[in-house]
């Protein structure tokens, strides 16, 4: 029988000999080598290296026991060369007993290498990165066991964090002299945009990641019954989540939870989880070494069901480790930097204004749609979001430099020096321009054909009311009550909703301020109210469909715009009517209210207007009608032209691809204003075009005198309207409306009159 060492002295056991490694207070590369010779004394080999990926990918021998020294930051292998560089590769266990028989193997002579025979490699993995590859080698050939590669995984993991943070300490501060790590590199990514911005700031990953302060157990034993203790909370709060005992933690779809569930019981997972806490880590350091593996595996999967898969993964080993630490399992952590970013896949309006709002200056999601109510909100707030950022999650972590554009739609990570002084200079000249908005904030939106065009907020949170000076707005010409519902708690009580109204009443002076009657449903749930699964919630039961079918809530709800109203000028309007019978209905609701408040000799508005939003095409079909049964008509753009051009708004692949300058858009957009005027019956657009001065200019030409819009439209469109005579686009405009001639999006003709005229639209 071979021995299988020169030098049979007894092993030691590792894990102490890698904890006295750590506790030493030597530089980086005096810890490694420690490490090597630990590895090497204790599991029976006669080699062990550690080799580091360098920039440009390479990876270099950075510490040995049992190689030649003189090999060490000299030695250096491509990307996918030979054994290591597979390992490196492929981030995955390579256990083999005659590694010279395999057929990648590649021999480097100045290691000296040639006579061992088996080899054992793992990836040294951190965030789903492979920093680098751990060999331990030895003279004959035989397998290493389960426990040794277990033992050398967590051993990796250990290396991973001592390696991070000097690759953290950067530059000449970094103590691993010699060797260059492969940088993290600057990355963007492309998305959406989903509200405007330029802004500089840190990343905060909305569920951050843990990590793992204490690594490697003093007690096995009590390591084990932690894990076993923190899997079975999880698993009971996931259970109560999927049978709807408990409120939706992430708002996230019940199928998102069905599958966690899954996860949850997975008996792999639990037993991967198991074998490294066996290996001596701590209970959160094995639910963070079997996330490495599982990122670094799924994050080279081209599947976007498996991409997803790992999403769901890491969430479930966030909640384990909050149930580890004893924590409620609530996602949502508000210890942010005074520039935090926040990143999250998805991120519902509550969840966000968590967040303190004087620190939160970007969000960037991986999903997400620009008309959810996460958008409108973070556009009242002026907060950039860039969303659809596919893969962003992957590339991040707390911390990181990011450069977030709201305009382009774009983030640019850990960006170059070149990179961010353009995009300072892009914020200087916004800068510039903001100024000149507030300059003309005062002066009212008159085209040069003397046509005075009113502006109007968007509103629907108590932070939206002071924008209305700041800006210089004429009104809330939209103020989406349902807001209050979506980012409370509970549904609000009539006492809480009247005083909302009151403030936006009182904020509005002068000036008119119209609410609108709830719009639940579609996109807008209430996480305390049951959800109705339908298959097309947009064209579902939504807004006044419920309203009628229930009007317990809306009448509760006219109760209390009556009352923050008494002395007042109250204009409410309905959403998502389709038909007069609708707004009848409606209407008779409100008169009910009503009679019941004078009966009661409340104080009453000293006016009141009831209107109606027309955002179905059938409504435009029936404007005179509407105009018997509304004071009022304000155009829903957004639901309006969804529904015209039978375009989901929240599906990224067709909500662009019709362009409401479109002649058919501006055709309905006519008629319903010609409709309007012809009974006198006051008119205002409210979607999101109201707010881009292209298309707020043709509105204009249309006839439109009141606008409505996000609060970072008013400086845009005044200034494109105070340069625009109106008739004159509308001269340009009326033949390809009349003649059904163009086909095509008027967007060219119109730009070329804004070009022509110095119009900045
Ligand atoms: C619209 O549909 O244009 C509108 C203003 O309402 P919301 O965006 O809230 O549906
Ligand atoms: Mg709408």
């Amino acid at each position: 029988m071979t021995t299988p060492l020169n030098n049979p002295a007894p092993a030691k056991p590792l894990m102490p000999a890698i904890r006295k490694a750590m506790a030493g207070t030597e530089s980086v590369q005096e810890r490694l080598d420690d490490f090597v010779t630990a590895i090497v004394n204790s599991m029976q080999a006669n080699v062990s290296s550690i080799y580091l990926l360098r920039k440009g990918d390479e990876l270099e021998l950075s510490a040995t026991q049992g190689l030649k020294k003189s090999a060490v930051h000299k030695t250096r292998l491509k990307p996918g060369e030979g054994l290591v560089g597979h390992v490196a590769l492929t981030a995955k266990p390579l256990n083999l007993a005659d590694a010279p028989a395999h057929p990648l193997f590649s021999y480097r002579k100045e290691t000296g290498e040639d006579p061992f025979k088996s080899f054992l490699a793992v990836p040294i993995l951190r965030g789903g990165r492979t920093l680098g590859v751990l060999v331990v080698q030895s003279k004959h050939e035989r397998s290493f066991n389960e426990n040794e590669v277990e033992d050398l995984l967590t051993v990796a993991m250990v290396l991973a964090e001592i390696i991070i943070d000097d690759e953290r300490a950067g530059g000449q501060a970094a103590k691993l002299k010699g060797i260059t790590l492969a940088p993290v590199k600057p990355e963007t990514v492309k998305g959406k945009a989903f509200a405007g911005g330029l802004v500089k700031g840190r990343a905060y990953l909305h569920v951050p990641p843990v990590a793992p302060s204490n690594l490697l157990a003093d007690d096995i034993g009590a390591e084990q019954k932690r894990l076993e203790d923190g899997l079975s909370v999880l698993r009971a709060s996931v259970d109560s989540i999927v049978s709807g005992e408990t409120a939706d933690i992430s708002r996230a779809s019940k199928d998102i939870y069905e599958t966690y569930r899954m996860f949850a019981y997975d008996r792999k997972w639990g037993n991967r989880l198991r074998e490294a806490v066996q290996s001596g880590l701590t209970a959160e350091a094995a639910v963070e070494r079997v996330r490495n593996e599982h990122r670094a595996r799924l994050m080279k999967a081209k599947d976007p069901y498996l991409r997803a898969r790992l999403h769901d993964l890491e969430d479930l080993a966030n909640r384990l480790i909050r149930a580890l630490a004893g924590d409620a399992l609530e996602i949502g952590n508000k210890n942010i930097s005074d520039d935090a970013v926040i990143f999250a896949r998805e991120i519902g309006p509550a969840e966000l204004l968590d967040y303190d709002r004087s620190k939160l200056k970007g969000i960037v999601l991986e999903e997400g749609s620009a008309n959810s109510h996460t958008a409108i909100i973070c556009r009242a707030l002026g907060i950039p979001i860039v969303g659809r950022a596919d893969g962003v999650l992957d590339l991040i972590e707390t911390g990181d430099f990011v450069l977030v554009d709201g305009e382009e739609g774009c983030v640019h990570i850990r960006p170059l020096d070149n990179q961010e002084a353009s995009f300072q200079l892009r914020i200087n000249i916004k800068g510039e321009i903001d100024k000149a908005y507030q300059s003309q904030k005062d002066l009212p939106a008159k085209t040069i054909d003397g046509r005075i065009i009113s502006l109007q907020l968007n509103a629907g949170l108590l932070m939206d009311l002071p924008q209305l000076d700041q800006v210089g707005a004429n009104g809330i010409g939209l103020f989406r009550t349902e807001f209050q519902f979506m980012v409370s708690e509970f549904m609000p009580r009539l006492k809480e909703q009247t005083e909302l109204y009151r403030q936006a009443i009182i904020a509005g002076g002068t000036r008119p301020v119209t609410f609108r009657t709830l719009d639940l449903g579609s996109d807008k749930i209430l996480p305390y109210m049951d959800r109705v699964p339908e298959e097309n919630p947009a064209i579902g039961w939504r807004a006044i469909r419920i309203a009628l079918d229930r009007p317990g809530l809306m009448r509760y709800q006219i109760r209390a715009l009556l009352s923050a109203s008494a002395g007042y000028h109250l204009r409410v309007m309905f959403p998502m009517v389709s038909t007069i019978d609708e707004m009848i209905e409606a209407r008779a609701l409100f008169d009910r209210e009503l009679n019941r408040a004078k009966s009661l000799a409340k104080d009453l508005p000293h006016k009141i207007a009831v209107g109606v939003m027309l955002e179905t095409p059938s409504l435009a079909w029936q404007v005179d009608a509407v105009c018997q049964h509304a004071d009022f008509v304000s155009v829903g753009a957004n639901d309006l032209l969804q529904f015209f051009f039978a375009a989901d708004r929240d599906n990224a692949r067709v909500s662009d691809r019709y362009d409401p300058l479109h002649p058919a858009a501006l055709s309905i957009l006519k008629s319903i204003v010609d409709g309007c005027n012809a009974h006198n019956t006051p008119v205002s657009v409210c979607g999101a075009i109201a707010g881009q001065p292209l298309a707020a200019i043709c509105l204009a030409a249309l006839g439109y005198e009141t606008l409505s819009m996000p609060v970072t439209g008013i400086g845009p469109v005044k200034s494109a309207l105070l340069k625009t005579d109106a008739g004159k686009l509308r001269d340009i405009l009326t033949p390809h409306l009349t003649s059904q001639a163009s086909t095509a999006s008027l967007r060219n003709i119109v730009s070329d009159f804004c070009q022509e005229n110095g119009i900045p639209a």
